[in-house]
């Protein structure tokens, strides 16, 4: 059976369930698969599948503690008419790439590709565990996984969900989204800080001892819906496998030629789905990790040095506004052959001097990687000139990812067919996106979402429909000090 061990190299190794259930180890290293299980069929079998089909034997060969009905059963109940479109996901030629959209679940945002589903891996673990514990949900967020985890875990029975997000570090539509959520265990909080500080600041509660023993006793257990949970990352590994398996389809290429991959990048978690597929058997060539001005991953990329010290920019890409990307971890565990003291080492270094440096070994392991930035101003230009060229509207994450590729392919000349990660519906960030078109400036976003509509005819997701007219029900702001006692409070 697969077993999930810690980044960090202490603790004993858990089955999936205990993992998902924990969400960060005692250690404060994030659980990883202790082997990264093969793709359980050959890709020519599963030509013609659909997406359930493909994303079954995926996620089930990493959590192989479910029996094959309890997958399903999770499966079935994320990936359903909740999704607008064909399949789940779409897959677009656009430009010089093919778009692998996947925000066309409720909340528009690709979040909701994990968020959906964690909500019945939790449950159905805490059935296996037999935890009869009210699970307390914790989430910082830089805009998009609050309102999807909000939407996935509304009204769940035995649990409670709670989201820090940055106040005035999120798009208008996104706050919006979130203060408007319904749901009786639903509990929303801007902080006084960046997306960094909120999460931070929940990394510490988890590590906190004390307030744990202390909701203990109250009959709460913490968990996390961030990506640091490994039920949220491994339901994302599904759609690379499936985006290769309809390039086949399709004739794009043929099976076994390598693929590129971009992915617009923040926590690292997105693209290290990608990175986890091909070590199950995808073949991907390149991962090319874009970023916006706040690029300490293409500067890590490009010198084996990562550094938080810099200036911490708000871009118009705000779900990419983030320092401390917390996947990297993993990443590095698997590229230091899974001697977690050295990541110990690594990660006691970044909290103490802001920086640390990876052995060369690793800078040539990196080699598959290739990083690269984009400012707001590219982001804008980057969709104006591919709306009017190829007719195709981009939100402004995916704006980032394709401008780092056309760079890449300019200086490379690649020519491997490219999948580019596009994570957000374009009305998630209407204003900017409505500027980038040079349409009239309106009061606020939610004018945008109307004139934008009105001038592209592209389909508004049903979610971001009327939001301005829904009621706020969430208004607390607090201090990243008083995160924990908000929590303590609501039980
Ligand atoms: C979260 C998010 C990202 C970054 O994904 P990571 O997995 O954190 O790297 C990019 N784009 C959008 C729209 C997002 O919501």
């Amino acid at each position: 059976m697969s077993k999930f061990i810690s980044t960090r190299g202490s603790g004993k190794s858990l089955t999936g369930a205990e993992a998902i259930i924990k969400g960060i180890a005692e250690d404060k290293g994030l659980y990883v698969p202790e082997t990264l299980p093969k793709l359980p069929f050959e890709i020519s079998d599963m030509v013609g599948k659909s997406y359930k089909e493909i994303a079954l034997p995926v996620i089930h060969s990493f959590f192989d503690d479910f029996t094959l009905e309890e997958m399903e059963g999770c499966i079935n109940g994320a990936y359903d008419e909740k999704f607008q479109g064909k399949d789940i996901v779409s897959i677009v030629q656009g430009g010089q790439g093919y778009f692998l959209e996947l925000y066309h679940g409720k909340t528009a945002a690709f979040k909701d590709m994990a968020l959906s589903i964690l909500p019945y891996l939790l449950v159905t673990s805490m059935k296996k565990v037999k935890e009869d514990k009210k699970i307390c949900i914790l989430t910082a967020t830089s805009g998009d996984t609050g309102k999807a985890a909000l939407e996935g875990f509304a009204d769940v029975e035995g649990t409670e969900i709670v989201v820090f997000y940055p106040n005035k570090g999120v798009s208008q539509v996104q706050e919006r989204q979130m203060v408007t959520q319904e749901g009786e265990n639903t509990h929303v909080y801007a902080i006084e800080g960046n997306f960094d500080d909120a999460q931070t600041g929940v990394k510490k509660i988890f590590a906190d001892d004390d307030f744990a023993e202390k909701l203990a006793n109250k009959g709460v257990k913490l968990s996390s819906a961030n990506s640091i949970n490994i039920g949220r990352l491994v339901p994302q590994v599904a759609y690379y496998v499936y985006s290769y398996i309809k390039l086949v389809e399709e004739g794009v290429v043929t099976d076994g030629t390598p693929i590129n991959v971009v992915v617009p990048t923040g926590n690292f978690g997105n693209i290290l789905a990608a990175y986890y597929a091909k070590e199950m058997g995808i073949p991907i060539k390149k991962f090319i990790c874009a970023s916006n001005e706040n690029k300490v991953l293409t500067d890590f990329i490009n010198t084996g040095i990562y550094s938080t010290k810099r200036k911490f920019f708000l871009t118009n890409s705000p779900s990419m506004d983030i320092l401390i990307s917390s996947n990297l971890e993993r990443l590095l565990f698997h590229l230091y052959d899974g001697k977690g003291a050295e990541i110990k080492t690594l990660m006691t270094r970044l909290d103490e001097n802001k920086e640390y440096e990876v052995s060369d070994k690793v800078k040539e392991a990196m080699g598959i990687f290739c990083g690269g930035f984009c400012d707001r101003s590219d982001t804008e230009k980057t969709i104006g000139s591919i709306y009017r060229k190829h007719g195709y509207l981009m939100d402004t994450h995916t704006a980032v990812a394709y401008k780092v590729y056309e760079e890449y392919k300019k200086r490379t000349c690649d020519e491997t067919a490219t999948i580019i990660a596009s994570t957000a519906s374009p009305y998630k960030f209407a204003d900017s996106v409505a500027a980038a078109l040079g349409l009239d400036d309106e009061k606020n976003g939610f004018d945008y979402v109307k004139s934008l509509n009105k001038a592209t005819k592209v389909e508004v997701p049903k979610g971001l429909q009327d939001l301005d007219k829904k009621e706020i029900l969430h208004k607390e702001v607090i201090k990243v000090d008083e995160m924990a006692e908000a929590i303590n409070q609501l039980f």
